[in-house]
């Protein structure tokens, strides 16, 4: 496994690369290996106020530029991403530990999506006209200022692109705080922003734990605050930003259904299934951890589940044969074996995985652990409940629609929902019963560029992506002109 050779990483702040004041360091490794990648400089609350203030600075000349000036910036640097992919890619999986094929795949060309689609956006944004007789009105569609955004570390380029893409198109100025396990790859992303010319300030990079976080959510200056991570946290960023009734959109953890129904495309639903749990090794806020399959096919579809994860490559996440890469952190891994535990404690049936992989000294040195599947599980278990945001799968039965409609919606989460069948009439009615921000029939985990992502109950508040992004970056400005006199009663 190569080990690339890293300098310190700073903030970048004003344009440029900047040193933190605080004296502060933190260890950013590489999870496949532990090896130190990069010693990282951490934001206190002064350095905190100097990106704002240097976003400020950004946003005072960003903001008069044309939505078409913007464009184009977006839209170069969204070239540079693309001819920067494999680097980029490469990067990205030494910080994640996520197979490269993936990276290659998705992680930055999703993010170059996102650019080129709000780049070409910004032109269109406009205000209304409304005619009022004797007087009209119209309204402008303004930038809200300076925004943060807060990453977490497991699509960590593409979390940078979805926060700050639609930010930067609406006029906005950017302070992001990456992940404090993944706080790379938005270094680069600054350095191409300002290859594209971007102004200095407009985007903004400090890196640090839950302290720089809070930092960023309480500054008076900041206008809004859009997170990604746990719900936990998505609590604490939103009662944080009522201080000065900051905007927020919170982009949250799942326990997502996916209901197989008895006439699905059986071999389609299974690969489905598989890339629904074990993805990115299951570090996927949308993952399909629940698979509710109907009885009558439930043998057949555990068999087949079953006999494809045991196929699948764990190891080397650079090696392009790889399947299942390294989970992000130890920590992780102990947390994820717990869940393993828990579910044989409760006495769900191993169908395949529950292990740590360390046969070899290389993946011994590692985090890997076995994609694991449990079936005969039940609603009221601890891996049935909670978001575990690793390669484990819980397989459920159910025997009619209304039931596994009530059961998929019986948890405090509502990121996302699958629905499998061939039956066109069902899919819709399951689809609009589920209470979900996103479901999908008959394929999973799709997240393109045009269409909103985001989740309601306590997954999240607010979308990403798509048109619905710029009302989460904008906001109106109502001006009332009058052509006649003014009709005065005294
Ligand atoms: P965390 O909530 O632990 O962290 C997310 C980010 O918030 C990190 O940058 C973290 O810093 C920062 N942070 C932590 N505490 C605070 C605070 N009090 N105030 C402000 N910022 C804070 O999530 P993870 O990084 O562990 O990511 C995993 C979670 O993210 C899962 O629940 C997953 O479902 C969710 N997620 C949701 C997605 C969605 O689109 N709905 C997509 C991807 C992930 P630090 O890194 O230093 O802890």
């Amino acid at each position: 496994m190569t080990e690339p050779i890293f300098e310190t990483v700073s903030l970048w702040i004003d344009g440029a690369v900047t040193s933190a004041t605080s004296g502060e360091w933190f260890a950013t490794h590489n999870p496949a290996s532990q090896v130190v990648l990069a010693n990282v400089q951490l934001a206190n609350d002064e350095d905190v106020d100097r990106a704002v203030q240097s976003a400020r600075r950004g946003f005072a000349e960003w903001s008069l530029m044309t939505g078409a000036e913007r464009g184009r910036i977006l839209n170069r640097a969204a070239a540079i991403l693309r001819d920067r992919n494999a680097e980029l890619a490469h990067l990205e999986v030494l910080d994640t530990g996520k197979p490269i094929s993936e990276a290659i795949a998705v992680d930055v060309l999703s993010g170059a999506d996102c650019l080129e689609y709000f780049g070409g956006m910004a032109a269109t944004l406009h205000g209304e006209h409304f005619d009022l007789g004797g007087s009209f009105a119209y309204t402008r569609r303004e930038p809200l200022g300076v925004c943060v955004g807060i990453g977490a570390w497991n699509y960590p380029i593409q979390i940078a692109c979805w926060k700050s893409a639609p930010a930067l198109a609406c006029g906005n100025a950017m302070v992001f705080k990456p992940a404090e396990l993944t706080p790379l790859s938005a270094m680069k992303l600054a350095e191409i922003y300002a290859e594209a010319g971007l102004p200095a300030g407009v985007f903004n990079v400090v890196h640090g734990d839950s302290r720089t976080g809070e930092a960023l959510t309480r500054h008076p200056d900041v206008a809004k605050v859009s997170l990604t991570g746990e719900v936990g946290t998505g609590k604490k960023v939103m009662a944080a930003a009522a201080q000065t009734l900051k905007h927020v959109t919170l982009e949250l953890g799942g326990k997502s259904p996916l209901i197989v129904f008895e006439d699905a495309d059986l071999a389609n639903a299974v690969s489905a299934a598989l890339m629904a749990n074990f993805y990115t090794q299951g570090e996927v806020c949308s993952n399909g951890t629940r698979v509710f399959v109907h009885r009558s096919i439930h043998d057949e579809f555990v068999e087949a589940l079953r006999v494809r994860t045991n196929a699948m490559t764990i190891g080397d996440p650079l090696a392009e044969s790889t399947d299942v890469g390294a989970l992000i952190s130890r920590d992780h891994v102990a947390k994820v074996l717990d869940y393993i535990a828990a579910g044989i404690a409760q006495g769900a049936t191993l169908v395949c995985g529950g292990k740590r992989v360390d046969h070899t000294e290389m993946l011994r040195q590692g985090n890997f652990v076995e994609p694991t599947i449990f079936d005969a599980c039940t609603d009221d278990m601890i891996i049935v409940r909670e978001e575990i945001f690793g390669p484990v799968m819980t397989v459920l039965t159910f025997d009619d629609e209304d039931e596994v409609v009530t059961r998929a919606n019986a948890t405090p989460f509502g990121l996302a929902a699958g629905v499998f069948t061939q039956n066109l009439a069902r899919g819709h009615r399951v689809a609009a019963r589920l209470e979900a921000g996103i479901v999908w029939i008959n394929n999973y985990n799709l997240t393109p560029i045009e269409v909103p992502f985001g989740g309601v109950k306590q997954s999240g508040i607010g979308r990403e992506n798509s048109i619905a992004a710029i009302e989460h970056y904008t906001q109106r400005k109502t001006v009332y002109v009058e052509l006649g006199p003014v009709d005065a009663p005294y």
